[in-house]
């Protein structure tokens, strides 16, 4: 059933159609989409015109004479108008559960809230939850070293932000970058961050002139204070209905149908069920626990390697458990991510977030278990060292999908190595996306380096697999900006100088690949998402102009009309869409700062 197609394909359709009664009843057909300018990302037959659904799935696909003739008493008939319709887009690095927590608490939904205003919905939390037992959201635009000023606010990094607000029980808020806090002196007191103790390991905190934490806590010592948090946890049902379901609205409302859980905590997949057994599920949903090594509580590493123990399972058709995901280093901005050489005008070539060499012997470890890896590295010597942990398994035959997360600085001597060794890329174009932000990269990295970054166009040319997020809470979850990004190497619109776009640049029809059909392999499904194919999921969405037809300067406008999941629709265009996740940036460096991950 792979290629109906117009006439011959109805034919098929049809001589199956006259086997018998039994056959007839098991063949009646749901929906029928006609009149659509529908692209289907499947290189057999790329457009067509109508399609036909039984069963939540794409059951035949061309003409909309040929699928008119699949019609049946109960069938429904829907013109699309020549509207543009594409299959279900794929987000494949997404952190939902850090934006679903900043929903249920304190979340901070642009960069230009003001001081007093981040205060009164501290006031009005108060004031709604007396007995809460924590002030806890996020994310904070940017949270500075030795005490710099917070960007908007003008005030400085530490506790006092928070205790002019909260006093008489813990506050913790999470920067942008999501891998360091800041908490109130009640916090700070609590849980022993004084002068003369020790950060655990893998993490820091900072100190002021006189040798005393200042509140910023980085890393597993942020980790440390969250967990804490996180024992209050609501149950999953909870979780689901206040968290997790305006989160996949908004989702929805840009096109995604499906979505990595890239890093996720070991009771995500109770909240996925929870919603599943509600029917509020609306994007299909692959899971990548993280590494027991991130967390610091005893209580919680147990959690992890328990469920991680059980192997991969798939839990149901939306709901995959697939892989563990590491951190190997940092950013360009904090001059942590790993680089082979130093940064500019300074020895230092990045910081090890974890261990490479427990990594690489974890990597063979999950593989034989049937786990994916999949590795943040954004400087070129993580990115090697992703690649040679990834070979280790090729070489005793292993073909799974391992890959690496981010993939920025590319040493253009390993782009071979890359498709040798079958190494995933998942890219994440709107924090890479050319940006007044790129400057303070350049000097850096310097020239040279800067125009490895987010090397599209020398990897599709070797076949390698692609993938793309928005790194949410990171980054904002609308694609369009990022996939006009893709093409033009610059920023919406056409604006500013492009960054290396002669190499880089891709095709429009390769970018939407990326975003459908790599997402679709990068989540080992293939067989059943990402693109237009009959006895796939009829997950697909309609558009309100046609991504081929318009300027490319044009793509960052396009606005999602509808959004169906497995036939069923889950947005639709004027619907309210709570606006709930971190909000489109004016100017505010995705690189720069050095909290950023
Ligand atoms: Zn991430």
């Amino acid at each position: 059933m792979r290629s109906l197609k117009s006439k011959f394909g109805a034919l098929m359709v049809a001589s199956s159609m006259f086997v018998g009664g039994s056959i007839m009843a098991s063949t009646e057909i749901d929906m029928i989409y006609t009149h659509g300018n529908v692209y289907t990302v499947d290189a057999a037959h790329p457009k067509a015109e109508a399609f036909a659904i039984k069963n939540g799935k794409f059951y035949a696909v061309g003409s909309t004479e040929d699928m008119l003739k699949l019609k049946t008493k109960h069938t429904k008939v829907v013109d699309m108008q020549g509207k543009f319709v594409m299959p279900g887009m794929v987000e494949d690095h997404i952190h939902p559960d850090m934006a679903a927590e900043n929903i249920m608490n304190i979340n901070i939904p642009t960069p230009e809230m003001t001081y007093e205003e981040f205060g009164a919905e501290i006031t009005k939390f108060l004031k709604e939850h007396p007995d809460t037992k924590w002030i806890f959201g996020g994310p904070m635009n940017w949270l500075k070293d030795h005490e710099g000023n917070i960007d908007v606010w003008n005030i400085p990094s530490n506790h006092k932000v928070l205790d002019k607000w909260v006093n008489d029980r813990p506050a913790f808020f999470w920067d942008l970058g999501g891998h360091t806090g800041v908490i109130n002196e009640f916090a700070m007191k609590k849980y022993g961050i004084k002068k003369g103790n020790k950060p655990p390991k893998g993490g820091s905190w900072d100190y002021d002139k006189d040798g005393n934490p200042t509140g910023i806590i980085r890393e597993v010592a942020a980790n440390m204070i969250w967990e804490e948090f996180l024992k209050e946890r609501p149950s999953p049902e909870e979780q689901a209905k206040r968290g997790f379901i305006p989160v996949f609205h908004e989702l929805n409302s840009y096109g995604f149908t499906s979505i990595t859980d890239i890093w996720a905590r070991p009771w995500n997949i109770e909240n996925y069920q929870a919603l599943e057994d509600m029917d509020r599920l609306t994007t299909r949903v692959t899971i990548y626990v993280t590494d027991p090594v991130d967390w610091h509580g005893k209580w919680i590493k147990k959690l992890t390697q328990d469920l991680i123990d059980k192997g991969p399972h798939k839990y149901s058709d939306k709901v995959n458990l697939i892989g563990i995901k590491f951190v190997l280093d940092g950013s360009a901005g904090g001059q942590t991510a790993v680089m082979k050489e130093p940064f500019i005008g300074t020895k230092n070539r990045g910081f090890w977030r974890n261990d490479p060499e427990y990594f690489k012997k974890k990597v063979v470890e999950y593989d034989k278990m049937g786990y994916v890896v999949r590795a943040h590295a954004v400087g070129d010597r993580a990115i090697s060292t992703v690649i040679d942990a990834i070979e280790q398994t090729r070489k005793y035959g292993s073909t799974r999908r391992h890959g690496i997360a981010h993939t920025v600085f590319v040493d253009p001597a390993d782009y071979d190595r890359i498709k040798a060794n079958d190494v995933l890329c998942d890219m994440s174009p709107y924090f890479w996306m050319p940006d007044p932000a790129i400057e303070t990269i350049k000097a850096d990295v310097g020239e040279e380096r800067l125009q490895w970054i987010f090397p599209f166009r020398p990897l599709l040319d070797r076949g390698v697999h692609m993938s793309a997020g928005s790194d949410l809470t990171v980054s904002p979850i609308n694609p369009w900006k990022p996939m006009e990004g893709m093409v033009t190497r610059q920023l919406p619109g056409g604006v500013g100088k492009p960054v290396n776009a002669k190499d880089m640049a891709i095709t429009i029809e390769e970018a939407i690949y990326i975003y459908t059909m790599g997402g679709a392999y990068s989540e080992q499904k293939e067989n059943e998402i990402g693109s237009i194919t009959p006895g796939k999921f009829a997950d697909f969405i309609v558009l309100d102009q046609n991504l081929l037809e318009i300027k490319p300067t044009q793509i960052h406008k396009t606005k999602v009309l509808s959004t169906f999941l497995g036939g069923r629709q889950v947005y639709r265009s004027g619907e309210d869409v709570p606006h709930i996740t971190y909000k489109e940036r004016k100017n505010v460096p995705f690189m720069g700062s050095p909290t950023h991950q």
